[in-house]
C-alpha cells in the first residue's frame, strides 16, 4: 500500500512501522536528485510484495536514469536481482569482487564458497565443500596474527596465509583475495 500525504503528515518518526520508514527514508533519500545511493538493507523490513515493488523501483531508477547504488545486504537473492557487481566481504574485507553472476555462480574464493554453500537452497549442492570448512569457532590468539582474517577457519591456508595478505588476483574476469590462485 503506498503511503499518502496525508497519512504521514503530522506523525513522528515513532508512529511510524519499520517497513514505513524505509519507505520514508528511501522517497527523502530521491528528493535531491542524487547520482550514487547507498542503501543498507533497504528492504530488511518491509514484506514480501513491497519489497519487489522497491526493488524494481531502484532497478528502474539504476537503468532508466542512470543513478548507482552501493547495495549493502546479507540477502544474496535481492543483492543478485539488483545488482551488475557484486563484492564479498568477510569481516570488512572485500575478499571477491566481480560480475554478480560469475561471483555467485563460479565462487572462487573459499569464504564465498561457503557462504553460499550453506544458504538452505544449496546445502545439499556440493556437500564436499561444506564438509572441509572447519566449524566456526574462532581462536582469538590466531585471529589478531593473522593478516588474513579467514585463515582461522579455511581448511586450504597455507604458511603464506598467515604471513602476508593475499593481493587481489584476476580469475577469470573476477577479482579474488586468495593465494590459492597465486601462480
Ligand atoms: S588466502 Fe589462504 S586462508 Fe585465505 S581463503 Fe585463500 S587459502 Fe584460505
Amino acid at each position: 500500500m503506498s503511503l499518502s500525504f496525508k497519512d504521514i503528515k503530522g506523525k513522528y518518526p515513532r508512529e511510524f512501522s519499520g517497513g514505513e520508514l524505509q519507505r520514508i527514508s528511501i522517497t527523502r533519500a530521491l528528493l535531491s536528485k542524487p547520482s550514487l545511493i547507498i542503501v543498507d538493507e533497504p528492504v530488511s523490513m518491509i514484506d514480501a510484495s513491497m519489497r519487489m515493488n522497491i526493488l524494481n523501483m531502484f532497478k528502474s531508477l539504476k537503468d532508466d536514469d542512470k543513478i548507482s547504488f552501493i547495495y549493502v545486504t546479507h540477502d544474496l537473492a535481492t543483492a543478485y536481482y539488483i545488482s551488475d557487481d557484486i563484492a564479498i566481504m568477510y569481516r570488512g574485507v572485500i575478499v571477491e569482487v566481480g560480475p554478480a553472476e560469475k561471483v555467485l555462480i563460479e565462487r572462487y574464493h573459499p569464504y564465498t564458497k561457503a557462504l553460499i554453500e550453506t544458504l538452505p537452497e544449496y546445502s545439499k549442492r556440493n556437500e564436499w565443500f561444506a564438509k572441509k570448512v572447519k566449524p566456526p569457532g574462532i581462536e582469538v590468539k590466531e585471529f589478531m596474527i593473522s593478516y588474513y582474517k579467514y585463515a582461522h577457519l579455511c581448511h586450504f591456508k597455507m604458511d603464506i596465509c598467515t604471513q602476508k595478505r593475499p593481493p587481489m588476483i584476476d580469475v577469470n574476469g573476477v577479482k579474488v583475495s586468495c593465494w590459492l590462485y597465486k601462480k
